[in-house]
C-alpha cells in the first residue's frame, strides 16, 4: 500500500484495511519517510533543527523529548482512525538519532504497554521488536480484560502497538543479541549496532515447545491445538480433549481441565517413565479438519475436539541471565517489587519474569516497571 511520498502537509487518503478502528498498512513507510500527527509538523520540525544547532551537547538524565503540547513522532506503519488525531503521512526525511533513555526489548503486550506508560511519561522510548509475539497465536481471547465478545491476538497486539506509537513511543524492528552493564547504565548490541541507555526493560518473553506434527501451527491458529488452559479451558466445556506431554505436566494439566470436561486423555511421548497417561508415539496423532485423531496399532481409533500441548516453554532470559541476573529453575527472571532484575537499571515483565503467563500480568508487571523506571530517572527510585 505504499507508494508515491505524498507533499508535506497532503493526507493519505488510499483505503487501507480497518480492523476495530486501527488501519494497518501492509508494508512499512519507505525509507526517510515518518508518520506524524497532522498538524505536528511545524512544532517538530523547529524541535529538530534545534537539536542540530545543539548536536554536540550532551543530554541531561532528565531531559524530556516532549513539549507540553506533546507532538507525536510515530515511525511506525500504523495510524489510529480516531477523530483527535488525524495522522498523515508526509515527505519528512528524519535522520538524527534522539538520545534514547529506554530501551524495550521486545513488542508483544508486556513490552508495548511499558512503552505506552514510559511515552506518556515523556521519556525517550524506543521498542526493539525482534518478531512475532507469543500474543499471536490467539485465535481469540476471552479473559483480556475490556473485550466481553473476545479478541484476537493479532488485533489485540495491533492496538496496543498503535495506543504506544500514538503518544510517542518510537517502535522498530530489531533484535538484541547482548546486553552488559555499563559506566552510566546498560550497553546493547544487536542487529541495530551498539547502544547505551539508562534503563532498559526485558520484555522478550517464552518460546512454546511444538511437537514436529504436519499443520501444527495452523490447528494452533483455529483453537484445535491449545497451550493454556488458564486461558481457554472455558471454551472446551464437555468437549473431548487430550493432553499431549512429555513429563508430569501433561496430568497438572489434564487435573485442571477435568473441572471443565469428563472426558480427558493424557497421551504420554518420549521417555516420561512414571508419569501417568498412555504412551503414543508422534506419528499415531493426526490433525484434522473437526479436531484430532488418534490411532494406534490395531486399537480402536479415538477421536478429540481439542489436543492440549503440556510440553513447556523457553524463558528468553538468557540476555538477562549472561548480563548477571538471577532466574529460577525454569530459567525465568526474579525480579524485586519492582520489576526490576539482579542488575543494576535492567527491568523485565511479562511471560519471562516468574509468574503466571497471562497478558492481564504482563500488562500489569510492565505499569510497575515503567513507573518505576520513570522515578528512576527523575532521581526518586
Ligand atoms: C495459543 C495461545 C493462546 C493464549 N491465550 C491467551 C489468553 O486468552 N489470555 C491471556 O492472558 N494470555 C494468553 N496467552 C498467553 C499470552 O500470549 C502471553 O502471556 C503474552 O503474549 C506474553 O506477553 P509478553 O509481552 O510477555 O511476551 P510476548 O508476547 O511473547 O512478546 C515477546 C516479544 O519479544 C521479542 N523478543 C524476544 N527476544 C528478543 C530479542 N532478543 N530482541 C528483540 N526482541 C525479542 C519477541 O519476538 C516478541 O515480539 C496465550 C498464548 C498462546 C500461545
Amino acid at each position: 500500500m505504499v507508494g508515491e511520498p505524498l507533499a508535506v502537509g497532503q493526507r493519505d487518503r488510499r483505503e487501507l484495511p480497518v480492523r476495530r478502528g486501527v488501519q494497518l498498512d501492509r508494508q512499512p513507510p519507505p525509507v526517510g519517510i515518518e508518520v506524524v500527527a497532522h498538524g505536528a509538523l511545524s512544532r517538530l520540525r523547529a524541535r529538530v533543527s534545534r537539536r542540530r544547532r545543539g548536536a554536540n551537547r550532551r543530554p541531561s538524565r532528565d531531559r524530556r523529548h516532549h513539549s507540553p503540547t506533546c507532538a507525536f513522532r510515530l515511525n511506525a506503519h500504523l495510524r489510529v482512525s480516531s477523530g483527535a488525531r488525524r495522522l498523515s503521512r508526509v515527505n519528512t526525511p528524519f535522520t538524527e538519532e534522539p538520545a534514547w533513555e529506554v530501551v524495550v526489548v521486545g513488542a508483544g503486550p508486556a513490552g508495548l504497554t511499558a512503552a505506552t506508560y514510559l511515552a506518556r511519561f515523556r521519556r525517550r522510548v524506543l521498542v526493539l521488536d525482534g518478531g512475532p509475539s507469543r500474543a499471536e497465536w490467539i485465535p481469540e481471547s476471552h479473559n483480556t480484560p475490556g473485550f466481553p465478545h473476545g479478541v484476537g491476538g493479532p488485533d489485540l497486539v495491533a492496538r496496543m502497538r498503535a495506543q504506544a506509537v500514538a503518544f510517542g513511543a518510537v517502535v522498530r524492528p530489531g533484535r538484541v543479541d547482548s546486553l552488559e552493564a555499563a559506566t552510566d547504565g546498560l550497553r546493547l548490541d544487536g542487529t541495530f549496532g551498539t547502544m547505551e541507555v539508562p534503563a532498559a526493560l526485558l520484555a522478550t518473553g517464552v518460546v512454546d515447545h511444538l511437537p514436529p506434527i504436519p499443520g501444527v501451527e495452523a490447528a494452533i491458529r483455529d483453537s484445535r491445538v491449545r497451550m493454556c488452559p488458564i486461558c481457554d479451558a472455558f471454551e472446551a466445556i464437555d468437549r473431548r480433549i487430550a493432553v499431549l506431554t512429555d513429563g508430569d505436566l501433561g496430568e497438572r494439566e489434564a487435573a485442571f481441565l477435568r473441572t471443565y470436561s469428563a472426558d480427558v486423555e493424557v497421551l504420554r511421548i518420549g521417555e516420561a517413565e512414571g508419569c501417568p497417561g498412555m504412551q503414543i508415539a508422534l506419528e499415531d496423532l493426526r490433525l484434522e479438519a473437526q479436531g484430532v485423531v488418534l490411532r494406534r496399532g490395531g486399537q480402536p481409533e479415538r477421536r478429540f475436539d481439542h489436543l492440549y500441548l503440556a510440553l513447556g516453554c523457553a524463558a528468553q532470559s538468557d540476555l538477562a541471565v549472561a548480563a548477571g541476573a538471577r532466574q529460577d529453575e525454569l530459567n525465568n527472571l526474579i525480579v524485586d517489587a519492582h520489576q526490576m532484575t539482579s542488575v543494576d537499571g535492567l527491568y523485565a515483565a511479562g511471560d519471562v519474569v516468574r509468574g503466571l503467563n497471562q497478558i492481564a500480568v504482563g500488562v500489569g508487571e510492565a505499569a510497575i516497571a515503567a513507573t518505576a523506571i520513570h522515578n528512576r530517572l527523575r532521581g526518586a527510585g
